[in-house]
């Protein structure tokens, strides 16, 4: 049975999230004495974040963010929510829910402006769907993207493809997806896209066809600059990307890990997400011990704003280390 158990837990998100509102990163809550103090007035912080690739600019543009309770239906399905709690508790997180952003990555070559993934578009409610509103902040124009590389077509992922009247955002890019993520894609029926928080579907497989270009898994797409790694186990067809410019690199991890602290040190526990959990499991320990021992910089789309880190192996487990 490969059947998608994310049906539930993705409606729920998507209820919830209309209260969560969190386009601010996740961070832990203020002590008690700096919340009852009148903050100064900050300048905004910015949700086009910019940093180097080599010789590429990079851009962490934020879309929004998910919050779900911690009651095993999302992650940590099978462990008791006192052990999800504990994982949280010793990394100083709240122990009563699961908060991810969303920030899809923008990379500016010599010659291209690429887009890695595009946000949950109308799908997810208000706390969501915000990446125009990062592109403007950064002086990015829809129309001067060139290419689109989809990590998997879950809603939070495909559906700032398009905009609230169902047409292309990007008028001028090549969108290239796994060809068995795009048969999946197209395969949809209104039940199945819910499951996956995708319910303008419609909207998104007319607008994105004459644009797509399907590839074969760890296809090179622009040589020497973008190759499609392929991370089994999420989706048909998900894939991470590898970003290169000289001795530089930048790995895009897609959903193969969700939370910057139950993923990475407990990467053997499944999320309801994984369409296949085991495949998924293996998937993840396979990909933090490589990228443990060899240093490589990460990029991960769910992880605290921005996004960018590395994965160190030390005793006790596997730990992200933010930039
Ligand atoms: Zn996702």
């Amino acid at each position: 049975m490969n059947k998608p158990i994310a049906s539930i837990s993705f409606a729920v998100i998507a209820a919830l999230s209309l209260a969560a509102c969190s386009r601010e990163p996740a961070a832990p809550a203020a002590p008690k004495a700096e919340q009852e103090t009148p903050a100064p007035v900050q300048p905004s912080q910015t949700n086009a974040q910019s940093f180097s690739i080599g010789q590429f600019t990079g851009v962490a543009l934020l879309d929004g963010g998910l919050e779900f309770p911690n009651d095993n239906k999302t992650v940590g399905v099978g462990k008791t929510p006192e052990e999800v709690a504990q994982v949280l508790s010793a990394n100083g997180l709240p122990t009563d829910k699961i908060s991810l952003t969303i920030h899809p990555l923008l990379v500016k070559t010599t010659d291209r402006v690429l887009l890695f993934d595009t946000g949950a578009g109308a799908n997810f409610g208000p706390s969501a769907g915000g990446l125009m509103k990062s592109m403007a902040e950064g002086g990015i124009d829809a129309g001067s993207v060139t290419d689109i590389f989809i990590s998997h077509p879950h809603g939070d992922h495909v559906g700032g493809l398009v905009n609230a009247e169902g047409a292309l955002v990007f008028p001028n890019a090549t969108i290239h997806i796994a060809k068995a993520d795009w048969a999946f894609l197209q395969g949809l029926t209104a039940e199945t896209a819910a499951s996956v928080g995708l319910d303008k579907y419609e909207a998104v497989v007319a607008a994105m066809s004459p644009k797509v270009a399907a590839f074969e898994p760890n296809a090179d797409l622009l040589p020497g600059a973008v190759k499609a790694v392929e991370i089994r186990g999420h989706t048909p067809g998900h894939s991470g990307f590898l970003i290169s410019s000289g001795d530089s690199s930048l790995l895009y991890i897609g959903d193969s890990m969700h939370h910057f602290v139950v993923s990475v040190q407990k990467p053997d526990w499944t999320i309801a997400f994984d369409r296949d959990a085991p495949t998924a499991e293996k998937s993840r320990i396979e990909l933090l011990e490589k990228s443990a021992a060899s240093g490589q910089r990460i990029y991960a789309v769910h992880f605290p704003y921005p996004g960018l880190g590395k994965f160190e192996k030390r005793a006790e487990g596997f730990v992200w280390v933010a930039e």
